[in-house]
């Protein structure tokens, strides 16, 4: 199954894409060329940095499209939807064990 969109070959394209434009650019005019290159640069970093994945911080999964946040122990954890799963059985659980 290939995945639909990959913003690190995106990135890479479009960097690749502004050091050709900056090299075109550099022939006319040197400093629009290192400018022109350096903004484009700096803002797929930007890209990137938006879109990077993170893990699961229970099972260190990386996280797809959907993830959720629960407080375990205080703290605000970031879990993907299969540990969510497990923590929502758990959770479940323990209701109905107080209730009884
Ligand atoms: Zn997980």
């Amino acid at each position: 199954m290939a995945r639909k969109n990959n913003p690190i070959i995106g990135c890479l394209l479009l960097i690749l894409l502004a050091v050709g434009a900056g090299i075109q650019l550099f022939k006319y005019n040197p400093v629009a060329g290192i400018a022109g290159v350096v903004g484009i640069v700096f803002l797929g970093g930007l890209v990137l940095y938006a879109t990077r994945r993170k893990p699961c911080e229970m099972c260190g999964n990386f996280l797809e499209r959907k993830k959720f946040f629960w407080n375990i122990d205080g703290e605000k954890k970031r879990v993907c939807s299969h540990c969510n799963q497990t923590f929502m059985r758990r959770q479940s659980r323990a209701a109905t064990r107080n209730i009884r």
